[in-house]
């Protein structure tokens, strides 16, 4: 459905975006998370025919969008990060207009009473677009994005601004979205693609750095996953114990719990289960397993330990880059 190939974009010696690949299929609803800064605005743009890349090439639906750009301009629907409203039309008076900018062969009365019904605007839409809230200013972008009925809908940080029951309302009107359209959505926001995507593509510093699926994007990172177990018995002989279980690569020792027991954290190779020698181990010591759960790593964590691994990867690789 969208195929990005070695986008390059530069400003003067800068590279915004820096050799980025990825494709999307029919139906996927993808989040594009990064920093600020990170890029995301600019591959947005670009894929949408908004701005030029420097080299690198951007199909939707196997239409070169810049060979052929109205044919494939006409298969986007786009919120960029700044939405292209009017502030003193009314949202019927902008939303006519915008079907009549994209010459929208549907009807367009019957069509702008569906787009409102869905993004939740029906009861505003007599009002100036100037007056309205933020919330449904957006949802008005959204609305504009929605016209002509595109396959696939792009929207760049939707929910910067809002507030947080705003906030809500706008992920889960786009993950319904999603169930129709091929959705990217930018964000800086962590909680937002775990809310409302399937898959996460990770940008920092204009490359690509994590391409998963969202479930699987703890795993992926490290190959490692990260236990809580609540143990009995004198620590140091406790961690010498863990730490002699094949599979397990690290245990911090988080103190005392409520119990006589204490907890550690047990990060383990995520290829192989450790549950069983763990038991064993501890039976044979006398040290009794008093709780064992998984220990969800944060996306919080996970994130950071990406970028971090992607500045590593830079400083090993190319100090002069830094510097730019
Ligand atoms: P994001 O949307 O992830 O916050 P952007 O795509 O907006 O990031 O920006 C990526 C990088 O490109 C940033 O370092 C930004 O300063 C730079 N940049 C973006 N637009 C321009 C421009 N018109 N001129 C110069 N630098 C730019
Ligand atoms: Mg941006």
């Amino acid at each position: 459905m969208i195929e990005i190939k070695n986008i390059v974009k530069k400003y003067g010696n800068i590279y915004a975006v820096n050799d980025i690949s990825f494709k999307i299929d029919a139906g996927e609803v993808v989040g594009f998370l990064g920093p600020n800064g990170a890029g995301k605005s600019t591959t947005m743009n670009i894929l949408t025919g908004y701005l030029s890349a420097t080299s690198g090439s951007a199909k939707i639906d196997g239409v070169d969008i810049l060979e052929n750009p109205i044919k494939a301009k006409r298969r986007i629907g786009f919120l960029p990060e700044q939405p292209p409203l009017y502030l003193d039309m009314t949202v019927n008076e902008y939303l006519s207009f915008v079907c009549d900018l994209k010459h929208c062969s549907l009807n367009h009365k019957k069509h702008i009473d569906e787009i409102c019904e869905v993004v939740g605007i029906s009861d505003v839409r007599g009002r100036i677009i100037g007056h309205l809230s933020k919330g449904y200013r957006q949802r008005v972008g959204i609305a504009q994005a929605l016209v002509g009925n595109p396959p696939v809908l792009i929207f760049d940080e939707p929910t910067v601004g809002l507030d947080p029951k705003q906030i809500i309302e706008v992920r889960s009107l786009i993950r319904s979205l999603g169930k129709k359209h091929t959705v990217i959505l930018s964000t800086h926001i962590l909680s937002e693609v775990k809310a409302a995507c399937d898959r996460i593509i990770v940008i920092d510093k204009g490359k690509i750095v994590a391409d998963e699926l969202t479930k699987d994007i703890g795993r992926a990172v490290k190959g490692t996953r990260k236990f809580s177990a609540k143990i009995c018995g004198d620590p140091k002989t406790v961690i010498k114990i863990l730490k002699g279980i094949d599979g397990i690569v690290a245990v911090s020792d988080q103190g005392q719990s409520e119990d006589d027991s204490r907890e550690y954290i047990i990060e383990a190779d995520s290829s192989i289960d450790i549950k069983k020698p763990l038991f064993y181990a501890l039976c044979d010591a006398r040290m009794p397993l008093v709780g064992l759960s998984a220990a969800g790593e944060n996306l919080e964590e996970i994130f950071i330990s990406i970028i971090d691994g992607n500045e590593n990867d830079r400083r090993d690789g190319n100090a002069a880059d830094l510097q730019a």
